[in-house]
């Protein structure tokens, strides 16, 4: 950071990549103020309308997309296919699908009101803006987690302030800019930098708060806007576990597991940190395993075959490496990868190896606390019962994947883990398919991002109904002792057992009729 303006810095090469304006803690609340100004009119154009500016902001992704992919890689160090894979091409997708379930998700539903007395009224869920959504985000996924994030909430007439990580400045601007290319009204969408905004911003008058980050600053962010009564949505830290039962298909589950542990180095919210594979094909396993760790091509991000870039900065490193000697120490087994020679190019990088640790214990901090790192800790297990008490035996509960080829066994595993998300034979792919909802349970957050639950967390919910008024509701005034006998067995003609239904009616006919006789003279005098 230099005077008012927060440079940016490529992790491989130190290159110094830009820079943008930092935004005083003060000035935030008169952003906020801004763009509550613009929202209400991008509330009052149709869905229709809507999903088209998100389409076109789907074509200007397409337009400059290698451009967007080489600064994601330049400013966070994921290697290009990954930029692409990951980050680009699931904003690009999700804009389609959040443009047209939108429509339909978002539009007016009629209640059925199928109780007999309450035939009479009308009602409908209509789906409102909440007004001006704060959008927070991590230096891991600097363009899909707040891209989706910022497109949910503009496509339920929201208008946004986005807070991207201080490591990611360019992205968060760039991601401001691509929507304003496609033509949303000018200051819906504001990108704040610099330190002290996220707090600002969520002491600000911000309707509610998406934040994505770890528990620690994740629950400080729910406590304020608890205390303040607005709403947040917590994506927060993971220890996602994978479990192969003998039945998997062997190297289907350890080209996931490669994929699933060392994609974007390990810095992936739901990327596998534990693995838990049954003895009778373990030795397999970890052999398929570290052959394929020591395979991947750790280089420089922008060459298209690098497989793993470097860390996105060297305190990340710093806290991978210790966590893995920490293990070595207390008695686990390195197989491969560490600390590697930066690439040619790439003095500045902090590179990391994939590595596999085995004779790993539960006990161990690598098996509790989120590494963020490219390091696949591997337990041997003896049943499948160890494997998901083990699997469950964890602070987090973001997602999980259990590899097998029986499916209803998939299906058993599925419901017995602690997560938000089950992948049966995959891992976290489902980010990228925005119909899919993102959240976790436990210390891993609250709330969803993505689906039709994403776009919920963006509206306030408003109940509307529509009476006729040809009659009085029954329970209304005047209140005698008729009208109290008259409820209590119309409650048990409806809902009764049937033995007992005839007799009620025998009873409760008289005050039925006097009731009815009385809403029938009302509803003539009107
Ligand atoms: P972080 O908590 O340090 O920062 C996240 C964001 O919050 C940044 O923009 C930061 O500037 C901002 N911030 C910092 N202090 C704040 C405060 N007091 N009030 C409001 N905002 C504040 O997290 P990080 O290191 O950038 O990201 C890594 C973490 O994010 C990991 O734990 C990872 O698991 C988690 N993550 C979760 C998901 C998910 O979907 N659950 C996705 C990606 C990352």
């Amino acid at each position: 950071m230099t005077g008012a303006t927060l440079e940016s810095f490529n992790p491989a090469t130190g290159a110094r990549i830009g820079a943008v304006a930092l935004t005083a803690p003060e000035r935030v609340q008169a952003v906020v103020e801004s763009v509550a100004q613009v929202q209400p009119l991008w509330a009052l154009l149709t869905l229709a309308d809507r999903a088209r500016y998100l389409e076109r902001a789907g074509q200007v992704l397409i337009d400059e997309g290698d451009e967007i992919r080489d600064l994601i890689v330049a400013e966070q160090g994921k290697p290009r296919i990954e930029a692409f894979a990951m980050e680009l091409l699931p904003a690009i997708d999700a804009l389609r699908w959040i443009g047209r379930a939108g429509i339909r998700v978002l539009a007016d539903e009629k209640i059925p009101m199928s109780q007999l007395f309450l035939k009479t009224k009308r009602s409908a869920f209509t789906y409102e803006p909440l007004g001006v959504i704060g959008v927070i985000s991590p230096w891991n996924y600097p363009w899909s987690i707040p891209f989706v994030e910022v497109a949910l909430a503009l496509m339920a007439g929201n208008g946004v302030v986005l807070k991207p990580a201080s490591l990611t400045p360019l992205l968060g601007e760039r991601i401001g800019r691509a929507f304003e290319r496609a033509g949303v009204p000018e200051g819906l969408v504001r990108v704040i930098h610099g330190p002290g905004t996220g707090a600002a911003l969520v002491r600000s008058g911000i309707a509610k708060v998406f934040f994505t980050g770890s528990v620690r600053t994740g629950r400080g962010v729910g406590q304020e806007c608890a205390s303040r009564l607005k709403g947040s949505v917590l994506e927060l830290g993971g220890k996602d576990p994978m479990i192969v039962l003998p039945d998997a298909k062997l190297d289907h589950a350890v080209a996931g597991a490669l994929w699933g542990g060392f994609a974007n180095a390990g810095q992936t919210c739901s990327g596998i940190e534990r693995v838990y594979v049954m003895r009778e094909v373990a030795e397999r396993f970890v052999a398929g395993v570290v052959a394929g760790a020591r395979r991947l091509r750790v280089g420089d991000p922008m060459a298209w075959d690098t497989e793993i870039g470097p860390m996105a900065s060297r305190e990340q490193f710093e806290l991978v490496a210790e966590l893995v000697d920490d293990a070595v120490a207390s008695g686990a087994t390195l197989c491969c990868g560490g600390p590697v020679a930066a690439p040619a190019g790439c003095a500045a990088g902090a590179f990391y190896a994939p590595a596999v640790l085995t004779e790993v214990t539960h006990e161990m901090r690598i098996m509790r606390a989120e590494v963020f790192g490219p390091v696949l800790p591997i337990v041997v297990v003896d049943s499948e019962d160890e494997a998901l008490a083990l699997a469950n035996d964890c602070d987090f509960g973001l997602g999980a994947s259990v590899w097998t080829s029986d499916r209803s066994k998939g299906e058993r595993f599925a419901r017995e883990l602690q997560s938000g998300m089950v992948w049966i034979n995959d891992h976290m792919f489902s980010h990228g398919a925005c119909q899919c909802s993102w959240g976790g349970v436990k210390q891993s957050g609250l709330g969803r991002t993505h689906s039709k639950f994403g776009l919920y967390e963006c509206v306030n919910v408003k109940l509307r109904v529509w009476e006729p008024s040809a009659v009085r509701d029954a329970w209304w005034h005047p209140y005698d002792e008729t009208l109290g006998r008259a409820l209590r067995h119309s409650a048990t003609i409806l809902y009764g057992r049937p033995s007992i239904r005839a007799g009620a009616l025998r009873q409760g006919i008289g005050p039925l009729l006097r009731v009815g006789g009385r809403l029938a003279r009302d509803a003539l005098r009107r």
